[in-house]
């Protein structure tokens, strides 16, 4: 029998790439119901769809921020039977936080948060009741969160961290080359800026980490999904919603900051390790075919080191004074930093990245 896939916020980007992927599935193994919130914007979907629309894959409208929408589309799905959620609806913030008022900043948790847990909260308790299902949520890097130690993963970490420090006393800083603009770029990039973004993809993450555990019990298997930069649409959002903000309350070097270094660095990463919404796709189809799925899927190795960072120090320490010092304090404790770029070859991380081979 088909498996019943309903995905959120297919009417662009990743969304709309899985929909495609797993409805023109060879072996015709998913019935896809791609859902958005407003249906006026089918036309790409439909498009890449092509025969797949009617057959495979059918369209409804779906707004996570509406528990009636939510209610409505659920209720209409036969027999309420889903197999596999994807929450993937989401939208970004970027700024001083000081220029962004609490209002807006609510109605990011209401998509990212709020909207993922009603999706979970109308579908979880046939699941439950099936004792089967999967449970699929978009995440971010962003949302990572150093709270679990594997200890042996630690140790490995730790001792990569030690014979890096020993090269780097040896003279031997140059062997990271390329690398290493790429994992600063990546550091100044990411940090900074996106803190309501972030925190709710935490928000999400935590959210997750305490569900799964029940659903378990349920037979109902929960992952997240976390890729670094992808090239959709999410990025120019953000950036055209930039072009309004009027930047009050935020003094004049943040906003220095932020338009002059920030921004400019921001569309350099999205360019030099972005990856694409088809990549993320077969990431994810990997990630429900697999009998025994993971929970946390990274979906980028370069982004390793900032999960390695975590993983290295517990106390955090790390991780902030990394990054601040690579942010405001360029050069000098840019070997801490560096040290952790070693940890790109430690196999327990590299374990922890998903690819579609
Ligand atoms: P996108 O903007 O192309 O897609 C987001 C989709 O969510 C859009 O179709 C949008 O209409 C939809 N959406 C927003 N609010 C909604 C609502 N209330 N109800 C229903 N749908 C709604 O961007 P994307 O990159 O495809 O983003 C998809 C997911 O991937 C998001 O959760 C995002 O946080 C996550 N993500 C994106 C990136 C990236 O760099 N693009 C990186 C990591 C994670």
């Amino acid at each position: 029998a088909q498996r019943v896939v309903l995905i959120t916020g297919c009417s662009s980007g990743i969304g709309l790439r899985i929909a495609v992927l797993l409805a023109k599935d060879e072996q015709r193994r998913y019935h896809v119901i791609a859902t958005m919130r407003n249906l006026q914007k089918k036309k790409e979907l439909v498009e890449a769809a092509g025969e797949a629309l009617g057959n495979t894959l059918t369209l409804q409208a779906l707004d996570v921020c509406s528990d009636d929408s939510v209610k409505q589309c659920i209720s209409s799905v036969k027999d309420r039977h889903i197999d596999i959620l994807i929450n993937n609806a989401g939208v970004g913030l970027l700024g001083p936080l000081e220029s962004i008022s609490v209002e807006r900043m609510k109605t990011v948790f209401d998509t990212n948060f709020f909207g993922t847990v009603r999706m979970i909260k109308e579908v979880m308790p046939d699941m439950k009741k099936r004792r089967a299902g999967h449970i699929i949520v978009m995440s971010s890097v962003m949302g990572m969160q150093g709270k679990r130690v594997d200890t042996r993963g630690r140790q490995r970490t730790l001792g990569s961290l030690f014979l890096y420090s020993q090269e780097l006393k040896a003279g031997e800083v140059e062997n990271v080359g390329s690398r290493q603009w790429e994992f600063t770029l990546l550091l100044r990039q990411r940090v900074v800026f996106n803190d309501i973004y972030a925190a709710s993809k935490f928000a999400i993450e935590g959210f997750c980490e305490s569900m799964a555990v029940q659903l378990l019990k349920f037979n109902v298997k929960m992952s997240l999904i976390e890729p670094g930069p992808v090239h959709t649409e999410f990025e120019a959002k953000m950036m055209d919603e930039l072009a309004e903000m009027e930047f009050s309350g935020a003094d004049q070097d943040t906003v220095r900051y932020f338009k002059d270094v920030y921004v400019p660095s921001s569309c350099d990463i999205f360019e030099a390790m972005g990856q694409t919404p088809e990549y993320i796709a077969k990431c994810t189809q990997k990630v429900i075919e697999s009998r025994s799925p993971r929970f946390r899927n990274l979906t980028n190795s370069l982004y390793t080191p900032i999960v390695a960072m975590k993983y290295a120090d517990e106390t955090g320490g790390l991780s902030v004074h990394a990054f601040y010092n690579l942010l405001f304090n360029f050069g000098s404790l840019m070997h801490v930093a560096m040290a952790v770029l070693k940890c790109l070859t430690c196999s327990c991380l590299r374990r922890r990245t998903v690819s579609p081979d």
